[in-house]
This record gives structure tokens, C-alpha cells and sequence, in this order.
């Protein structure tokens, strides 16, 4: 029987295919826009400058110095320049730190976005926005971040290293994870998530076997569409909240820790959402989902544990206190002995345990 649902979704316009950053000029007339301003992180800078380039009058400037977590003296740096070039729309090419930076920007300004997005993060697709200041990172619902127009360019993500191509594509699953035992689960978004950990699952031992796999490449970006769709349309629970807390309090990287932590947080909740497992273990085509999905890190040489991202064993209790802080909605009850028990076999590196 299906269960009650609700279901909203948001407005969404998706151009995928190789080439397909040929139509960018195309979709910025489409945003009715003439003065289009290009961002990107240091590394990046020189993509930006090929697309400043390539759009010629079309384009009113860049500025290369996105950084992780949205920090808010970046975001003002940047609008001075969006703002002396007169731009009237922004194109982010990059992963979760440009486009951040991009809907940092559209929250201040209610300017068009154009993501372009290079890494499997998702962010493109939510409505979601983190954000750093004075140390701290407070995050934001709203539909004025929300990017108008998604294009997803399967040639700009062969240069993403194959280390952080795995554990960026197992952040992406860890959102269709959590989509499909989230409270918000509904039959549509369920069906997207098990289909983005099924591609991404699918993509990533070719995908590591040749970087330059077009195919691969194409069936991760599918994935990784989908799941950053799961993750904007329905609630996370422990996984990110788990994820949020060692990033946000012991500075872990973020894609990694959501690696190492996911088949743990799946472990914890598994015997509460039999529905979701089902779907997942359909997706890997394994049985144990948390096994398997430990097992698929493993195998791809993604990092397996907290001691290795560098997080002091001492600290595994101050995890615990701060995710317990706030109540938030999880599938199994929330309670320090068993999330201590997680942490600890997380931060050794080993197979996942229920308890
Ligand atoms: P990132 O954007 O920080 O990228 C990591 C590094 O890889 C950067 O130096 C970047 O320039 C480089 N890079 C990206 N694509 C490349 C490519 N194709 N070739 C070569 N180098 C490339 O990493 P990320 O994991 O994509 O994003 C993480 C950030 O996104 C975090 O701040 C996280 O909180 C945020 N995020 C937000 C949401 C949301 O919905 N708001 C969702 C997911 C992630």
C-alpha cells in the first residue's frame, strides 16, 4: 500500500549532454539576461576565463575566489564586483563552493543563476544555502538560490580527480540515502533516489578504472542530478546532521567525512526503514546495504575512517552532544550510547554495526 505522501516540487530547467555548455549564450537569452558575470574557485580560474571567452560581449566579468563554505567576507568581495560590472545574471562553473557562492549572491540580489555544476555535490538543485561567518555555518532555505537553469556538461568533469570524483559521488549518494527514509519520502522522489545511487553505484568502478570514460562520466553526472534533486525536495536526518556537526566543529572535508560516516548512519537506522533498505540494496544489487555500501568505499579507495580524516578520538563525545542538542526528525530514536557506539567504529574504520 502506498503510504499518505505529499509532494511539491520545484521549478526546474536541465540541459545534460557533452557539449551541451554550447547552449550557455542560448540560455542566457532564454533568462532574457545580456550582461552575464562568471564565478569559480582559484583552481578553476581557468575554466572561467574560457567561458568569459567563449560568451564575448555576453559576458560582463568573473571573479575566481569561491570558497568552501561560503565564507560571507568572500560573498561580499564578489558582489562588489558583480554589482560595479552591472551584471544581470550569473554563471557558476564549479562544485558546491562556486555555486554557493553563486546563491550566496542571488539571496543578496534575486539575480538569475545559471549553475554548471562539476562536481557531484547536488547543491545546483536545492534551494539550500550554507553559509560562514565569524566561524560559524548557519544554512537557509529559500527559493531565490534555487538556480534557474542546471547545465550539466559531462566534458567539464573528466579533470575532477578520480579520488575526490569517489567521494564526491558518495556525498551524492548519501542524499538519496537519507531522500529515501526521510519524513518527506514520497513515491516520485523515491524513485529518483534509488535510480542516482543505482547510476552512481553503476558509474564509479569504470569511472575509476579510466577518468576519461565519457560514459561513466555521463552516468555519474545523471546520478548525480537526481540525488541533488532528492536532497532539495525532502528533509536529511542523521547522516548530515552527523556530517554537518565533525565538519562544521573539527574543520573534516566535507565529501570524505560523508563517506566514511554514511554506511555507519545507515547501520543505525536500518531496522526502522525496511522500505528504504529495500530500495537501496535494489540499487547496489547487494545485499546488507550498510555492508555494501562500506564495501563499495572500500573498494574505490575512498577513505573508510575518521582517524584518517584527522579527527581527534577525544572529540567523538563533544559529536554526540551537539547532535543531540537539537531534536530533528530520524527514523530510529536519537540516544547517546548507540551514536557513540557509531562514532567510534566510524572513527576505527570498521564494517558497520546496528549498535
Ligand atoms: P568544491 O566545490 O569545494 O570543489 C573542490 C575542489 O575541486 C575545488 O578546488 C574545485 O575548484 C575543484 N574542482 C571542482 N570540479 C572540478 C573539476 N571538474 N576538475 C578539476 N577540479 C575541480 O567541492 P564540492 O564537494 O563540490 O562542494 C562542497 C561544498 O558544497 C561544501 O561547502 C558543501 O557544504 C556545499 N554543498 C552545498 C549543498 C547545498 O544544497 N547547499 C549541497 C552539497 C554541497
Amino acid at each position: 500500500m502506498v503510504s499518505p505522501f505529499v509532494y511539491q516540487s520545484h521549478p526546474a530547467r536541465v540541459v545534460f549532454g557533452p557539449g551541451s555548455l554550447g547552449t550557455l549564450a542560448e540560455e542566457i537569452g532564454r533568462l532574457g539576461a545580456q550582461r552575464a558575470f562568471v564565478l569559480s574557485t582559484p583552481d578553476q580560474a581557468g575554466v572561467a576565463s574560457d567561458l568569459v571567452a567563449r560568451l564575448g560581449d555576453l559576458a560582463c566579468g568573473s571573479f575566481t575566489g569561491a570558497r568552501m563554505h561560503t565564507p560571507v567576507d568572500v560573498t561580499l568581495a564578489a558582489m562588489a564586483d558583480v554589482t560595479a560590472a552591472g551584471a544581470d545574471c550569473l554563471v557558476a562553473v564549479g562544485g558546491g563552493s562556486t555555486i554557493g557562492l553563486a546563491k550566496a549572491i542571488a539571496l543578496r540580489t534575486d539575480l538569475p543563476q545559471i549553475a554548471i555544476p562539476t562536481t557531484y555535490a547536488g547543491s545546483e538543485a536545492t534551494a539550500i544555502i550554507g553559509q560562514t561567518e565569524d566561524g560559524i555555518k548557519t544554512t537557509q532555505t529559500s527559493l531565490r538560490v534555487l538556480p534557474e537553469v542546471i547545465l550539466y556538461d559531462v566534458d567539464l568533469t573528466t579533470s575532477l580527480p578520480v579520488a575526490i570524483s569517489v567521494v564526491s559521488a558518495l556525498n551524492a549518494i548519501a542524499h538519496s540515502v537519507e531522500g529515501l527514509y526521510s519524513q518527506q519520502a514520497n513515491p516520485v522522489i523515491s524513485l529518483m533516489a534509488q535510480e542516482g545511487i543505482r547510476a552512481l553505484a553503476a558509474a564509479l568502478p569504470r569511472l575509476v578504472r579510466d577518468p576519461h570514460d565519457l560514459a561513466a562520466r555521463s552516468d555519474a553526472l545523471y546520478g548525480a542530478w537526481l540525488c541533488g534533486t532528492t536532497l532539495g525536495a525532502v528533509g536529511m536526518a542523521l547522516h548530515h546532521k552527523l556530517c554537518h556537526t565533525l565538519g562544521g566543529t573539527f574543520d573534516l572535508p566535507h565529501a570524505q567525512t560523508h563517506a566514511v560516516i554514511l554506511p555507519h548512519a545507515l547501520a543505525y537506522n536500518a531496522s526502522y526503514a525496511p522500505d528504504a533498505i529495500a530500495r537501496i540494496e535494489a540499487a547496489l544489487g547487494r545485499r546488507d546495504a550498510p555492508l555494501a555500501l562500506h564495501n563499495l568505499a572500500q573498494a574505490l579507495g575512498a577513505p573508510v575512517s575518521l582517524k584518517e580524516l584527522g579527527m581527534p578520538r577525544d572529540g567523538l563525545d563533544r559529536v554526540v552532544e551537539l547532535t543531540l542538542a537539537k531534536p530533528y526528525w530520524n527514523p530510529a530514536p536519537l540516544e547517546a550510547r548507540r551514536l557513540k557506539a557509531l562514532l567510534e567504529r566510524a572513527w576505527e574504520g570498521l564494517p558497520p554495526a546496528a549498535d
